[in-house]
């Protein structure tokens, strides 16, 4: 049987989160009383002037940079034009043969080494105005009783990345999703939410036998909107292709819907050739040219980039693949690992300590005060668990000190502890006489009693080695 080879390409749409639409003062921003945040710009009246947003393309910059991408000299919009309900000028203005941002990449760390993703382009473009379909069931136009068009998500600027077929695997796809979407936010120019709709993925599939020069016939998947579902929507489309060439038939170039209930995927419309938009240059705006003192500064403002970032927290911090991943897995937690870590605190503890028991409290890493923790994640052995469990969960609050827990001692003296274990002993006999004929771990039952008696500030080193002692007399 022939060895088959994914060949996965992405575009991503990224609504960014100017105070303005593109070429329009309204306000963006998600949600609002539908088509209260329009305009003769953004409805399209005849004679309206578009004027482009200062912002959108200093974020597009600084994103193409993050990308590693070439920021063109000249860049130029275009009228891409398209009939339907959500676009009122018949056309959407949009960047074709000469982008903002070209030929860049985007390196993926992994556990076993970094991939790298080309970047064919990221370029700027509006978004269109948002259809809601009633009365089907699916929320979809087929079915529907009705549509309508709310206008305030219409104008909205849009950056296109679009990358190159490089990514080998569904779970690449996803990781790769996930790091650019937290790149963005860390940028600050998108909320990029998936649920939202400010950041959309579509997927280029095909496959090829392992060895094989070129490309085959490639289909789009959309409609995918978690990450998830990104990750089942490629696979299931993998195994397609592979079932259809391998049973002798052909793919064919279509866009494709992921339903994810029954995980498979359903033809939308069949493409003969590609859509032919009939671009022609945007004769209302001028050429974008950057000015290269411009394009230089908002190189020098990227802050590090969480993919680099977890790799440096491998070599500084000595934390495994995994360890650094997660506590990337967002800024604030990444921020307030490295104030304790930095403070002294013994970096692999720290980790632990962050990665379960303080992520398991929901307590948002950016409201701590990550000294004061510190001092409670190095004094855990010598604090009973509530009280550290306790500070843990109270970690944020702008009152949090740690003197407040670090005052509560665990019981060591053993003769206070003694009495205590001889009356756990004498009240379970049928356990104390089980563990003397050979089910030692009963010890963990007796510890348990103790902790349970004295509200967990008995230490546990103290109370197995009495345990131990009485059982073994
Ligand atoms: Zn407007």
């Amino acid at each position: 049987m022939a060895e088959w080879e994914s060949v996965i390409g992405l575009e991503i749409h990224v609504q960014l989160k100017t105070r303005t639409k593109m070429f329009c003062g309204c306000e963006a921003g998600f949600g609002g009383e539908p088509n209260t945040r329009t305009c003769p710009v953004c409805l399209a009246f005849p004679g309206a002037l578009p004027v482009p947003n200062a912002t959108a393309v200093e974020w597009t910059i600084k994103l193409g940079h993050a990308l590693n991408c070439r920021i063109a000299e000249h860049a130029v919009f275009h009228r891409k034009n398209y009939f339907y309900p959500d676009n009122p000028k018949g056309y959407q203005i949009s960047q074709y043969d000469e982008p903002l941002c070209l030929d860049g990449s985007f390196v993926v760390p992994a556990e076993d080494g970094d991939s790298v993703v080309g970047i064919v382009r990221a370029h700027l473009e509006e978004d269109a105005a948002k259809t809601v379909h009633v009365g089907g069931a699916t929320g979809r136009i087929v079915g529907a009783a009705h549509s309508n068009v709310d206008f305030n998500r219409g104008g909205t600027p849009l950056v296109e990345i679009v990358t190159r077929p490089d990514i080998r695997s569904a779970e690449q796809a996803k990781r790769f999703l996930q790091l650019l979407r937290q790149t963005i936010v860390e940028l600050g120019i998108s909320d990029a939410e998936m649920e939202k709709g400010t950041l959309r993925a579509d997927a280029n599939v095909s496959v090829r036998q392992v060895g094989e020069t070129g490309y085959r016939t490639r289909s789009e998947l959309k409609n995918m909107n978690s990450f998830n579902h990104i990750a089942r929507g490629i696979d299931a489309e993998l195994r397609r292709q592979i079932e259809t060439w391998e049973s002798g038939r052909e793919v064919v170039q279509e866009t494709l819907d992921y339903e994810v209930k029954s995980d498979t995927v359903t033809p939308r419309r069949r493409k003969e050739e590609a859509d032919d938009y009939r671009y022609f240059p945007e004769p209302d705006l001028v050429p974008l040219a950057p000015q290269r003192d411009l394009v230089e500064r908002l190189h020098g403002e990227l802050p590090e980039l969480p993919g680099a970032r977890i790799r440096r927290f491998e070599e500084q911090y000595g934390l495994s693949y995994y360890d650094a991943e997660v506590l990337n897995g967002s800024a604030a937690l990444a921020a307030l690992y490295e104030q304790v870590a930095l403070d002294g605190v013994d970096a692999k503890a720290v980790s632990n300590v962050l990665m379960n028991e303080f992520s398991a409290t929901g307590v948002d890493p950016a409201t701590v005060n990550g000294a004061e923790l510190g001092k409670v994640i190095a004094a855990r052995a010598t604090i009973p668990r509530e009280a550290f469990m306790r500070a843990l969960a109270e970690s944020g609050d702008p009152e949090f000190r740690s003197e407040t827990y670090l005052g509560e001692t665990l019981v060591g003296d053993r003769s206070e502890l003694e009495p205590l274990v001889d009356r756990i002993l004498a009240g379970n006999p049928g356990q104390v006489e089980a563990y003397r004929g050979g089910k030692e771990g009963l010890l963990g039952f007796f510890v348990g009693q103790v902790m349970k008696e004295t509200g967990g500030k008995a230490d546990p080193r103290i109370v197995n080695e009495l345990l131990r002692d009485k059982l073994s007399a």
